[in-house]
C-alpha cells in the first residue's frame, strides 16, 4: 500500500519503520532535515512537502505534536490534495474537539477519517507494540485497522469521531492519578519502615495494584527495570503527562464533570515541570513527596 507518514519524530519515527517492514511503500514528511534522514535509513522515501507525499497516497498517518498543527496539516495540504480515496488517520495526541472539526472537514470534503491515538511510549512505537483507540465509523475503522496492525498490538474501536482521544485522555487522567497515588503510598511505606522490595511484593497481588505499581514501579532497584532505575531519563516524560492531563481538563469542562483527582493531579504535575523537570520521567514525581 501506499502510505504518506507525516510527523516522524520520537513516536512517528519508528511507527513509519514498522510500515516499510510490513511492505508497504512511504511516502514521509516533517519540518526536520535530521528526522528526515533518519526515516530514509529505515526505508522511507522521503518528501520536500505534505502535498508531495500525499499524492496518490492510499493511506495518510499523521504523528504530529498537537491540535493546532493537525488541523494546520490537514486543512490545508492534506485534505483536497490526498486522493479522496485515501484512508486518513491521525494518531496524534490532540484534543477531542479539534479531533472532531478535523473529521467533519475531512468528511464533508469525501474523505474517511479516524483520530487513532496510542498508548505506548517510544518503544513501543519502535516495537510496534503500540495500543491503538480509534475513533471513526465501523466502516473507516475497518480500513484504519489494516494500516495500524503492523504498528500496534491492539487496534480498538472506541467509537464514533473523537472517542480514540477521549478514550485517551481519560486513561491517562489516570494513569498520572494512579502514579502519583503509587508515589505517595512507597513513600509513605517506607517511612513507616516497611521495606520497598516487600511492600512492592504485597502491593502488586493486593487491591493497591495498578500498572503505575506492578509495571512501572517509581521506586528504584524495586520491580521490572523502569525509567526509576536509569535517573529517571527516557520513558513518558512529564511535559506529555502534563499535555494529556490538560487535555483532559479541557474535555471536563466541555463534558461538565469536575475530575477532583485528575485536576489536582494536573496541578502537581504542573508544579513538578515548573520546577524544570519537563524531561524527566512522570514517575520522577515521586521526588517531591
Ligand atoms: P516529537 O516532537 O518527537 O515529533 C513530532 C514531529 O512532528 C517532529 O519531528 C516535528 O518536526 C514534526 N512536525 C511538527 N510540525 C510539523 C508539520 N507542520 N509538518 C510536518 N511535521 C511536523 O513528538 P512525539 O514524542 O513523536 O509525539 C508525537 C505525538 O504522539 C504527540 O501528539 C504526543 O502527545 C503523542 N504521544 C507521544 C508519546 C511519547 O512517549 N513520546 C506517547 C504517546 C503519544
Amino acid at each position: 500500500m501506499k502510505i504518506a507518514f507525516i510527523g516522524l519524530g520520537n513516536m512517528g519515527g519508528g511507527m513509519a519503520a514498522n510500515l516499510v517492514g510490513a511492505g508497504h511503500a512511504v511516502r514521509a514528511f516533517d519540518l526536520s532535515d535530521g528526522a528526515l534522514a533518519k526515516a530514509r535509513e529505515s526505508g522511507c522515501e522521503t518528501l520536500g512537502s505534505v502535498r508531495e507525499a500525499v499524492e496518490g497516497a492510499e493511506a495518510v498517518v499523521s504523528m504530529l505534536p498537537n491540535g493546532a498543527i493537525v488541523k494546520q496539516v490537514f486543512t490545508s495540504d492534506v485534505i483536497g490534495h490526498a486522493p479522496t480515496g485515501a484512508i486518513l488517520i491521525d494518531c496524534s495526541t490532540i484534543d477531542v474537539a479539534t479531533a472532531r472539526e478535523v473529521e467533519r472537514l475531512a468528511a464533508d470534503a469525501g474523505y474517511a477519517m479516524v483520530d487513532a491515538p496510542v498508548s505506548g511510549g517510544i518503544a513501543a512505537a519502535a516495537a510496534g507494540s503500540l495500543t491503538f483507540m480509534v475513533g471513526g465509523s465501523e466502516q473507516a475503522f475497518k480500513r484504519a485497522e489494516q494500516v495500524l496492525r503492523p504498528m500496534g498490538k491492539a487496534v480498538i474501536h472506541a467509537g464514533g469521531a473523537g472517542a480514540g482521544q477521549a478514550a485517551k485522555i481519560c486513561n491517562n487522567m489516570m494513569l498520572g492519578i494512579h502514579m502519583i497515588g503509587t508515589c505517595e503510598a512507597f513513600t509513605m511505606a517506607q517511612r513507616l519502615g516497611l521495606d520497598p522490595q516487600v511492600f512492592y511484593d504485597i502491593a502488586s497481588v493486593s487491591s493497591g495494584q495498578s500498572w503505575s505499581v506492578t509495571s512501572y514501579c517509581p521506586v528504584p532497584g524495586v520491580g521490572p527495570d523502569t525509567p526509576a532505575d536509569h535517573g529517571y531519563q527516557g520513558g513518558f516524560a512529564t511535559a506529555l503527562m502534563l499535555k494529556d492531563l490538560k487535555l483532559a481538563m479541557e474535555a471536563a469542562e466541555t463534558a461538565h464533570v469536575d475530575p477532583r483527582m485528575g485536576r489536582r493531579a494536573k496541578e502537581l504535575y504542573e508544579a513538578f515541570a515548573a520546577a524544570g523537570n519537563g524531561g524527566l520521567d512522570f514517575s520522577a514525581i515521586i521526588k517531591t513527596l
